[in-house]
């Protein structure tokens, strides 16, 4: 069974720093967020967006509770919630390795779900577009530290991919701040609505045209403005 089954998410009084005697970068936050929802946040440089996605993994410091699914996190095991909600990350995250060992660490899946879904995830297309045969990615390609040898687009369509191998109900997308090509872009977001669908996707932007389609949209002062 996966968790969570419906990818709810429930915040209250969220509050966060990222030492114990630290200055509190977010505040007492408290929101909802239904299941499947697709939430896009906007607001400005240094104003707590990334720390706001690695606080719902419990990454630094937190007061108040994060909920998904009706459960509380601070009750659960850490490994288990960072398995089960993906963050797809501003800066670089990837293991040294092999692509099929960052897909799938524990060697749980085969290579034809894995090659599935980097197709749906859309290296497949991308590699189509811009890659001599003897440069494509493969399973077998080795990533070094930080995945320092791929774009910014090609990691971030990978960590999708991961997502998709662990049929994430919730999924954290933190917008690089170097720009993705706009084709790139796209495709990662039509992959995002077609492969993730039912999925709750929370979209960290750092262009308004990323986020057009959300459900709602919050800035970090969490005031939300409905879409529809
Ligand atoms: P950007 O749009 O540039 O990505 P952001 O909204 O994601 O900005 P955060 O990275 O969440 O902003 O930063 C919020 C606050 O937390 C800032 O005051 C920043 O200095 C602080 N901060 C961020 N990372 C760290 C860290 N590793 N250690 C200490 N403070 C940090
Ligand atoms: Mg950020």
């Amino acid at each position: 069974a996966y968790w969570p089954a419906s990818g709810e998410l429930r915040v209250e009084n969220l509050s966060a720093r990222y030492s114990p005697e630290g200055p509190e970068v977010l505040h007492q936050l408290s929101f909802h967020i239904k299941s499947g929802e697709r939430i896009g946040v906007v607001g400005r440089t240094g104003s707590g967006k990334s720390s706001l996605a690695l606080s719902l993994l419990r990454c630094i410091y937190t007061t108040g509770e994060v909920i998904y699914d009706g459960i509380p996190t601070s009750s659960m095991n850490l490994d288990t919630l960072r398995s089960s909600i993906t963050i797809i990350p501003q800066v670089l995250e990837l293991i040294s390795g092999t692509l099929r060992q960052n897909l799938d660490p524990f060697g749980e899946v085969d290579d034809l779900t894995l090659n599935d879904s980097l197709r749906a995830a859309g290296l497949t297309a991308l590699q189509d577009y811009f890659t001599e045969d003897e440069d494509k990615i493969t399973l077998d390609t080795t990533i070094s530290g930080g995945g320092s040898n791929l774009s910014v687009g090609q990691w971030q369509i990978i960590t999708l991919a991961r997502a998709l191998v662990r049929r994430s109900k919730l999924l954290i997308l933190d917008e690089a701040t170097s720009a993705i090509d706009y084709k790139t872009d796209t495709m990662i977001q039509t992959s995002l609505r077609h492969e993730l669908t039912g999925a709750t996707v929370i979209t960290i932007a750092h262009q308004l045209q990323t986020i057009m389609d959300s459900d709602r949209i919050a800035s970090v002062l969490f005031s939300i403005i409905e879409c529809h």
